[in-house]
């Protein structure tokens, strides 16, 4: 829709805006504020692939600025709003937090440019906790405006942020008249944050339900506001009113105090079809439990618009009418990408030093491969990249444990895919040669540190099954090709334990539910469970390396709650592959999988997506055959099972 179309419809069912009008002098004042929202930027600032080392056109707020600078444009009153998972992401992120610390950059580049945006309020994401609270600290420093958050307090009963802020603006109405409104902005994030960066934070902050603190802080914020925000990262959740959700945007928005919702949390877009036909949500209009509300994807794949029609009666404002558009800054045409924007270069300029300071320090190098790595067919078990973690974590905690009673244990190690498929160009794909620290960033994305985690073989088996719920069943009767993936399992969570041997039989339903709840006492996917070549003992008691996500209880692992945590250590997991990689001289990782399925009498075949370039690569794998196209962007593969 262009942009006069789409003023047209959005006054249409209220008049005309701009058009003559005989009731003027007698008609109340009526403002069009537009709302634009960000979210999950993720450090993603500039539109480079710092992995492969190339412009990526599908992320980056210098994209998005475009789009902001052109929305602004359109509209005579507007506001700009982030919704958190800012600080961490990127190899710029990285960069930042963990080698540059300030040193370099005095103010945090990332704020510096969204300043430059003037940004008008934001809220924390999850990950804002990733690398601590004085780096928290320091980095907020750098943004001169204001961030809220309502649900995470300090050692007293004192939030760490303001809970709300209310923005006080003059806005102009269709008449050209200015009014002073006051905007009310309050946030949330999941308090899950102590399950994940429980190392962090444990002991210095506790996090509150998401729904209680709306409820005790929006009465005292609408009595001061014209209009209130919300800015939720938590995502659209699937109806449960459990109070303590992680995805409860629908049950903010319901507040009566609410009159729009920005939301975000599971990089996802909203309106659109992922959430078509959820009860309460009307995923065309834009609506969440009757409320404008908008999720714009993430690292800067959307902006948020929400236009509100403010309309004055009795000295209140409320809204008249609304529109709800989430705009991309690109679009795939099958396995093209077409941009849809031309990068901003006033923030471009703003990260020059970053981004060459992030360029060198990831083309440092560390050491050489001998054979190619890649994630393209991790889901038919051929997974170098996750076994070349587990060796450098397994190595790791060996040096770790030298001298201690600990080291007289089995020691296994955990690690799951974490680029394998999350958007069309998400793998791993390292070649032969030598490697440098783009490419441990590029398999280890996440700034996690070592935990070592002491369990028996019964929890070691739960772990192994919550971890095999990624796979559908597979229905035996059934000659057709059946889908492989339950794509509501995000790949981290499918951790392989190196050290062990098992296999997975998907023609048994998963065991446990999303949230790590029994569902299927009597099911068994993981079948031959072996340690050195015996069966597993139930009672027997093990070592497990992973990283402080799982061992803090991060992904519902059953049992895997915080209580079995033998040692934490800060050192970054990415850091303990650096020193490996680089001590190993030439490196060989071999495709020695610890899981295969469990063949079945007759064969099965199989469909999962993964990455258009991985059809070069399919004829060496025998059980695989390139089918097609996938989902947009994605290409089709089929396993033969059996
Ligand atoms: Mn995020
Ligand atoms: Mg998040």
């Amino acid at each position: 829709m262009n942009d006069i179309s789409r003023r047209a419809a959005l006054m249409g069912a209220a008049g005309s805006f701009f058009g003559a009008n005989s009731a003027r002098a007698q008609r109340s004042p009526r403002i069009h504020l537009r709302v634009l929202g960000t979210s999950d930027l993720h450090m993603f600032a500039l539109d480079w692939d710092y992995y492969l080392n190339r412009p990526d056109s599908t992320v980056g707020l210098n994209k998005l600025a475009s789009l902001i600078k052109k929305a602004r444009s359109e509209a005579g009153n507007s506001l700009l709003l982030d919704n958190g998972d800012i600080l961490q992401g990127s190899p710029m992120g990285d960069f930042l937090a963990t080698v540059d610390q300030f040193k370099s950059n005095p103010a945090h580049p990332f704020f510096v440019a969204m300043n430059a945006l003037a940004y008008d309020a934001a809220t924390l994401g999850n990950h804002e906790f990733n690398f601590g609270l004085p780096f928290l600290d320091r980095a907020l420093k750098s943004a001169n405006f204001p961030f809220v958050c309502a649900n995470v307090r300090g050692v007293g009963d004192k939030t760490i942020l303001p809970p709300y802020v209310i923005l006080r603006r003059r806005l102009v109405d269709e008449d050209n008249v200015a009014h002073d409104v006051r905007i009310g902005v309050i946030g949330f994030v999941p308090p899950q944050i102590m399950v994940w960066d429980r190392f962090h934070l444990e002991g210095k902050v506790s996090a509150q339900s998401i729904v209680a603190s709306a409820r005790q802080f929006l009465p005292e914020l609408r009595a001061q506001s014209d209009l209130v925000i919300a800015l939720c990262h938590s995502g659209i959740g699937d109806g449960r009113a459990d109070i303590n959700a992680e995805n409860v945007a629908e049950q903010v928005a319901a507040f009566d105090e609410i009159d729009a919702i920005i939301t975000g949390h599971s990089h996802r877009v909203f309106p659109g079809p992922d959430y078509a036909g959820r009860p309460g949500i009307d995923a065309q209009k834009g609506t969440l439990s009757g409320k404008p509300g908008i999720m714009p994807g993430f690292w800067g794949s959307h902006l948020g618009v929400i236009d509100l029609i403010l309309e004055q009666a009795n000295g209140l404002w409320r809204i008249a009418n609304f529109q709800v558009e989430a705009r991309p800054i690109y679009r795939r045409e099958g396995a093209t990408i077409v941009s849809a924007c031309e990068p901003d270069p006033q923030t471009v300029a703003v990260f020059a030093s970053a981004h060459a300071q992030t360029q060198d320090w990831v083309s440092q190098p560390i050491g050489e491969l001998a054979t190619p790595l890649h994630s393209y067919f991790v889901w038919a078990g051929h997974d170098l990249p996750t076994a070349l973690i587990n060796m450098a974590q397994l190595d790791y905690a060996r040096s770790l444990l030298a001298g201690t009673p600990l080291a007289e244990m089995p020691l296994l190690s955990a690690a799951a895919p974490f680029r394998a498929g999350y958007t069309p160009d998400a793998y791993v794909d390292i070649k032969a040669g030598p490697i440098a620290i783009r490419d441990a960033a590029n398999l280890y994305m996440f700034s996690n540190t070592i935990s070592i985690v002491r369990v028996n073989g019964a929890v070691l088996k739960d772990w192994l099954e919550h971890a095999a719920r990624v796979f559908q069943r597979f229905d035996p009767e059934n000659a057709a090709p059946q889908p492989l993936l339950d794509l509501r399992v995000p790949t981290y969570n499918f951790d392989v334990i190196a050290g062990l041997e098992y296999e997975i039989d998907i023609s048994q339903p998963a065991r446990t539910d999303l949230n790590g709840r029994m569902v299927a006492d009597h099911a068994h996917r993981i079948v031959d469970l072996r340690y050195q070549g015996r069966p597993i003992d139930a009672r027997q008691e093990f070592l497990v390396v992973t990283n402080n996500y799982r061992a803090g209880g991060g992904g519902h692992f059953p049992a895997i709650d915080g209580d079995n945590i033998a040692l934490n250590d800060a050192t970054a997991n990415r850091d303990a592959l650096i020193s490996f990689i680089r001590k190993s001289g030439r490196l060989s990782v071999t495709d020695q999988s610890p899981w295969r399925f469990r063949k079945t009498d007759t064969p099965l075949r199989a469909w999962f997506d993964s990455a258009p370039m991985a059809a070069n690569l399919v004829s060496q794998f025998p059980e695989l055959q390139h089918i097609g196209p996938g989902r947009a962007g994605y290409a089709r593969f089929e396993v033969q099972i059996g």
